[in-house]
């Protein structure tokens, strides 16, 4: 391996502790910040997201909650619990863990979280102001992709950026953000030609897709920081494509735990030709936690300066 780690661990400690400071501030004048998470239905995945997400909250000190909606769940239902917990003053900070069952408009629930809640950034007021660069809530994965390249001194103003997804909780906003720091960004998507090639472009390059292992050697240039989002969990070596079966890291994660959490980013090839590669679990994962931390206390923290 000729790259360097991408490390996200020890900066989401230190976000970590920053905002456990502000959240003692505000609870000495009040009360702690306060999470709430809506999670529908039961995908381990999701039910894994949310109690490390609702774990690290609570170590933060602020007051986190779940509120479980079962499998099946009507749309009306699950707004009438947004509804709800817009409604409740004790809420500072809302967030209904993605992606939902078949069945429910996404639109629909960000459209029905209060702006002033909505710590993942999705409402499109916050959109908005996100896309005119002075955001409210930074999306959480976004905001920690760009504290990881800040934090290791990767030049960002000037850089052909390359991300390959667009939804609207990674890809899309990501996109605003590297714009706004002048970098010149391309996204990709399902449809785009010629993937390898328009990736091999770029200096900073971005997997937010889904696919384990679909960023190989030569979707890579010489010297590129490559930043991989994308959480798939596999829980045999058969559900990984042919090119990752061999690797060391999968099968030992398999064989001892069950399950391993792949990127989609082929680590092995990659770090060979990479100047910067993210480890996957260790790279963007913690930064997503801590960045939701800094939302929940700045939503507090909103909450009071609106009040006073
Ligand atoms: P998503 O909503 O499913 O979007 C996936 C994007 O990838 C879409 O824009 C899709 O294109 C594109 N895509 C799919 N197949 C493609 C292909 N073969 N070539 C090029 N583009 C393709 O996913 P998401 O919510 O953004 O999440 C993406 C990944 O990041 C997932 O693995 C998720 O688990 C992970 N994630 C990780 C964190 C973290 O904290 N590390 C946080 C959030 C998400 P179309 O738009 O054309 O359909």
């Amino acid at each position: 391996m000729t790259a360097r780690l991408l490390e996200g661990t020890a900066l989401a400690r230190r976000i970590r502790e920053e905002t456990r400071v502000e959240a003692a501030r505000l609870a000495s004048g009040g009360r702690p910040p306060r999470l709430r998470v809506i999670l529908l239905g039961e995908d381990p995945a999701s039910m894994s997201y949310v109690a490390s997400k609702t774990r690290a909250a609570r170590e933060a000190g602020c007051d986190a909650e779940t509120v479980r909606l079962p499998s099946g769940t009507p749309p009306g239902r699950l707004l009438d619990e947004i509804a709800e917990a817009n409604r409740d003053e004790a809420v500072d900070g809302l967030l209904v863990q993605l992606p939902l069952e078949p069945g429910h408009d996404v639109r629909r629930v960000f459209d029905a979280l209060v702006p002033w809640k909505d710590v993942d950034g999705l409402h499109p007021e916050n959109v908005g102001l996100l896309h005119q660069g002075r955001p409210r809530y930074i999306p959480c994965t976004p905001a920690g992709v760009i504290a990881l390249l800040e934090e290791h001194g990767i030049p960002i103003a000037g850089a052909a950026a390359v991300i390959l997804g667009r939804s609207e909780i990674v890809g899309k906003p990501l996109a605003a953000l590297l714009t706004a720091r002048d970098a010149t960004v391309t996204v990709c998507h399902s449809k785009t030609r010629d993937l390898a090639g328009v990736s091999r472009t770029a200096d900073i390059l971005v997997a937010a897709v889904g696919r384990p292992g679909l960023v190989t050697r030569d979707f890579v240039r010489k010297g590129a920081a490559v930043v991989d989002v994308g959480l798939t969990r596999l829980t045999s070596l058969e559900e990984a494509p042919a090119h990752l079966r061999g690797s060391p890291g999968l099968s030992r994660a398999i064989a001892e735990k069950g399950r391993a959490l792949v990127g989609d980013v082929d680590f092995d090839s990659v770090s060979q030709t990479a100047a910067w590669i993210t480890p996957v679990p260790g790279g963007v994962g913690p930064l997503t936690v801590a960045m939701l931390l800094k939302n929940t206390v700045l939503a507090a923290r909103l909450r009071r300066e609106r009040s006073a």
